[in-house]
């Protein structure tokens, strides 16, 4: 019998009722190894009802009993890792260890939550007037909700609700259809760590779920990753319904590599960053910016026997670099953004088009490629392609380098390669990018720092998780107040606070 995965909802499994399903693969072997419900509108309103019932108690539980419920869903992340990263891997395709990875940098986030008492204190000002004090508050919003991508399905989902639920909120996420497993068995895990039924609510769905979550009253704000069009697109329906949102979208992450960056070191980080996870990654380095041509052709001479040498594999098995793609629909894109790259005139160093396993012939595996001599008005430069594809654009100089992230549609993340602490420093401060690394891949900031990119990598202005976060799932309320009361002066006809 077929595995069906449904829905979450107020602390207990909910059947899915629309009679739709999507298919969950075994990208290893190409198989569908799941059925997963997916939400009607009324299937959806259960969640966000359920989070609603369990509002007024949890966002009057003191900050401290909250920590010391995210106290214990880590010390169960931690007990559970093997199990949920196995569960990760057999749906994404990405390897156990990066898988590993996925469930830790959420993990980051929830020990990051543990210090919400501390992150919720406001401010105070005693005798901002006479008698008169003032303070501020930060209190939770209500009902929140998180809309998730297939590619970080346990660090994504813990960026979002690990700091709504903390601030006092309740939550309902809706993961991506494609892998639901680990999201899901973080909403148990919550709930084993005492969490109270409703406070995490998880329902699959696609576009009739979303749009249920983007337009009802009850929901006051909706964090979003994913694709730049849908990441848009959640923007803009939040704002017209008077929603806060942020939506994380896509990206075109370059390196640029300066004549006196170590070669070795930067080939190393580029193999990493850019073929790693099959290049699934937001913040995967996809565009390598040589600065000069000999850097240039001494770069290609070195990457080339690198990506040949790549070793592609089943997910589950060691020694593999990377594993499998999420879908035979999204490899068979990614496969066509590089018949198109050919069209349009790069030279394809390597190509893994072709590339087969043997007794894995159905799984949605592909090789890496490597493009050299691609421009700036090359479709393969200006749109994402999301999976083991490394495109050499270059540069003649420093300015033109800076020039190619500062102008490309996205902004995620950037990385500069250099010795030179004039032009790593300059370049940091005139990119226009939302993350940058200085001899470092994957600038990803740390849990307690925030998360975000410029331009169409992310719509609206907070960042998710550190202390963004706690801004984004929290309304600041300031108080003015006179004590005694008993002190009379008189009519005021000036604000009090001026006397
Ligand atoms: P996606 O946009 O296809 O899906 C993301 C979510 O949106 C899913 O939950 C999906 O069910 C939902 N969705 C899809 N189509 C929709 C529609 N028409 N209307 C409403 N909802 C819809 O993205 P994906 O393929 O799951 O993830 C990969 C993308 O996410 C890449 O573009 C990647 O760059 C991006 N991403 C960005 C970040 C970041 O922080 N900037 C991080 C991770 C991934």
């Amino acid at each position: 019998m077929t595995t069906e995965h449904h829905h979450f909802i107020n602390g207990a499994e909910v059947r899915g009722e629309s009679g739709r399903f999507g298919d969950v693969f075994n990208p290893t072997t190409g198989d569908v190894q799941a059925k997963v419900a997916l939400a009607s509108k009324s299937e959806t309103e259960k969640a966000i009802a359920s989070a609603e019932a369990a509002y007024p108690s949890w966002s009057a539980v003191n900050p401290q009993r909250r920590a010391r419920v995210m106290f214990r869903f880590k010390e169960l992340i931690e007990q559970n890792m093997d199990e949920l990263a196995a569960m990760l891997s057999r749906e994404h395709g990405k390897v156990i260890a990066d898988s590993v990875g996925d469930v830790q940098r959420g993990l980051e986030v929830i020990e990051f939550a543990c210090g919400i008492p501390h992150l919720l204190k406001g401010e105070y000002t005693e005798g901002a007037g006479p008698g008169i004090d003032l303070y501020s508050m930060r209190q939770s919003l209500g009902v929140v909700a998180g809309i998730t991508p297939f590619n970080f399905p346990a660090m994504i989902p813990m960026w979002m609700f690990g700091v709504a639920i903390a601030c006092g909120n309740t939550f309902v996420l809706k993961p991506s259809e494609k892998d639901p497993s680990v999201p899901r068995r973080l909403a148990e895990l919550m709930q084993e760590a005492g969490a109270p039924e409703g406070v995490l609510n998880v329902v699959n769905g696609d576009k009739e779920a979303v749009d249920t979550i983007l337009t009802d009253p009850r929901v006051q704000a909706v964090s979003f990753v994913g694709s730049s069009t849908i990441a848009e697109y959640i923007y803009q329906t939040c704002a017209a319904h008077g929603k806060r949102v942020q939506a994380m979208g896509g990206a075109k992450n370059h390196a640029i590599i300066m004549p006196d960056a170590d070669l070795d070191r930067v080939v190393d980080d580029l193999i990493g960053a850019g073929y790693g996870s099959a290049g699934e990654r937001c913040m995967a380095i996809s565009v390598a910016v040589p600065v000069t041509q000999a850097v240039g052709d001494e770069l290609v001479r070195r990457l080339k026997p690198r990506v040949e040498e790549l070793r592609v594999g089943p997910s589950d098995q060691s020694g593999v670099d990377f594993g499998p793609m999420v879908t035979r629909e999204h490899r068979d894109k990614v496969k066509s953004f590089v018949d198109l790259g050919v069209e349009e005139g790069a030279d394809l160093v390597v190509d893994g088009r072709e590339f087969s396993l043997q007794g894995y012939e159905d799984g949605f595996y592909m090789g890496g490629c490597l493009f050299d001599h691609v421009k700036d008005d090359m479709k393969i430069y200006k749109e994402e392609i999301f999976g083991p594809v490394l495109s050499i654009v270059r540069a003649d100089d420093f300015e033109s380098a800076v020039a190619l992230p500062s102008n490309h549609q996205y902004g995620n993340g950037v990385s500069i390669f250099t010795r030179d602490g004039d032009a790593a420093r300059d370049f940091a401060s005139r990119v226009n990018v939302g993350m940058v690394g200085v001899n470092i891949p994957i600038p990803v900031p740390l849990a307690y720092h925030t998360f975000g990119g410029w331009k169409r990598s992310a719509f609206g202005d907070v960042n998710q998780h550190g202390p963004e976060g706690v801004r984004f799932y929290t309304k600041i309320k300031t108080v003015t107040s006179r004590w005694p009361t008993g002190v009379r002066s008189g009519a005021d006809f000036v604000i009090p606070t001026m006397k």
